[in-house]
């Protein structure tokens, strides 16, 4: 499975303390994507679904649950495979883990063509990112998107709005900038203005505009 980046602790993409796991590759090509990073489908990030649970395991108890995002995470064929282990993998750590998926297929075109999903996540949130629409809105980067609850875990953690979008987290890793959560409309433009304005540079970056 492509992978290009994981992540824990996230707490600003879903439901309490979350392993997350970002997808590597996407065709869909949103215009105003924050991840064009994550386009390119390298052969050079692929993980085995046994070392992503290998990963999954080694994290300290207090795991909620776990948020796939990308990328494209239904442009990776190993991805049913994945989440089929997630619930057996929360129960060997005697957790409750919730499974929210971020893809941006069209929902009529999720239930059709990826019915799994709908046996493996607890949530999804379907759409492409559409920058004229995109909002303040809750785990949504654009109100085209639409959240769908799946299982009673994810009514029960997702159907009611946290009061307010959680503000975006960031890390270094490997002498690059990380940026973790759903950016408002203009926020990514006001980091970069504000790093130029306290000396910092960035050589590149995962956002083009729109
Ligand atoms: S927003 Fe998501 S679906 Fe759209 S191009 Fe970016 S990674 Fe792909």
């Amino acid at each position: 499975m492509l992978i290009s980046r994981l992540a824990h602790p996230v707490r600003n993409l879903g439901f309490g303390t979350r392993a997350t796991i970002w997808t590597q590759g996407c065709s869909l090509r949103c215009a105003g994507c924050m991840a064009v990073d994550t386009w390119p489908f390298r052969a050079d990030r692929d993980w085995p679904a046994e070392d992503l649970a290998a990963w999954l395991l080694t994290l300290p108890q207090g795991v909620d649950g776990v948020t796939i995002s990308g990328g494209e995470p239904t442009e990776q064929p190993e991805l049913p495979g994945l989440l089929a282990m997630l619930r057996p993998l929360a129960t060997a750590r005697g957790e409750t883990w919730d499974v929210l998926v971020f893809t941006g297929r069209d929902p009529a075109q999720v239930w059709s063509d990826w019915p799994w999903l709908f046996e493996l996540a607890d949530a999804v949130v379907a759409g492409p990112f559409v920058a004229a629409e995109a909002g303040d809105l809750f785990l949504m980067g654009s109100a085209n998107q639409e959240l769908i609850l799946v299982s009673e875990l994810g009514r029960e953690r997702y159907s009611r709005p946290w009061e307010e979008r959680p503000a975006l987290d960031f890390a270094i890793e490997d002498g690059r900038l990380f940026l973790t959560g759903i950016p408002r409309p203009g926020e990514l433009e006001a980091l970069t203005h504000d790093l130029r304005q306290a000396g910092v540079w960035l050589k590149g970056r995962s956002w083009r505009g729109v």
